[in-house]
């Protein structure tokens, strides 16, 4: 039962190159369900309630889409959790990632939110023949940008994603700060 507490909200963005399967994951875990195909071009926000140490917060996850036309950072300061997704069978996506996580903390100065560390998640982990980007080195990408970091598989199993998720939502739900307003005009200056 869910006592008179205001509801906290989290904004978490999904953010990463296009096909390491941002879309899937945000999918799988709202659905619990793997559908294969994804408009590529569709950037969406959901919600889904989480109860995490008793506590019920509402999870706001976009899933953002890159587009050149837009400001490539709109998410950064929306957000209070950047997850950071590459392809384990892309190097390519994965030094995409490293990139994202030096924009990420580039812009830290200015954002009073972050309380939080970066996500990293190495996903499609069921394609193990094709893999291109070991387990160790995501753990060390993560480690210098003192991201957390999984890797999961949004066709198989989600079950590292929701973990380190959830255990981040926890963090959250203990930190004394509010996730708004999110630019720190002392910094910004
Ligand atoms: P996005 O552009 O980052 O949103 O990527 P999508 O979610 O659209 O996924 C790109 C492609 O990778 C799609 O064909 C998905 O079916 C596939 N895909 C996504 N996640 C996985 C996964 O964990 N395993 C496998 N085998 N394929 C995946
Ligand atoms: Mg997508």
């Amino acid at each position: 039962m869910r006592n008179n507490a205001p509801l906290r909200e989290l904004h978490v963005a999904l953010v990463g190159m296009s096909g390491s399967g941002k879309s899937a994951i945000a999918v799988k875990y709202i659905t619990k369900r793997f559908i294969g195909e994804y408009d590529s071009t569709l950037e969406d926000t959901y919600c889904r309630e989480e109860t995490v140490g008793g506590q019920c917060v509402m999870v706001w996850l976009m899933d953002t889409v890159e587009n050149a036309s837009r400001d490539e950072m709109r998410w950064i300061a929306w957000a209070d959790v950047y997850i950071v997704v590459y392809d384990v069978t892309s190097q390519l996506s994965f030094q995409y990632a490293e990139g994202l996580l030096e924009r990420i903390a580039r812009h830290e100065h200015v954002l009073c939110a972050r309380e939080h560390q970066p996500l990293l998640i190495g996903n499609k982990s069921d394609l193990e023949r094709y893999r291109q980007v070991s387990e160790s080195e995501g753990e060390r990408l993560a480690a210098q940008h003192k991201a957390y970091f999984a890797e999961c598989s949004a066709a198989s199993d989600l079950r590292q994603f929701t973990k380190i998720l959830h255990n981040t939502i926890q963090n959250y739900l203990s930190g004394a700060r509010s996730p708004s307003p999110r630019l720190c005009s002392s910094d910004s200056e």
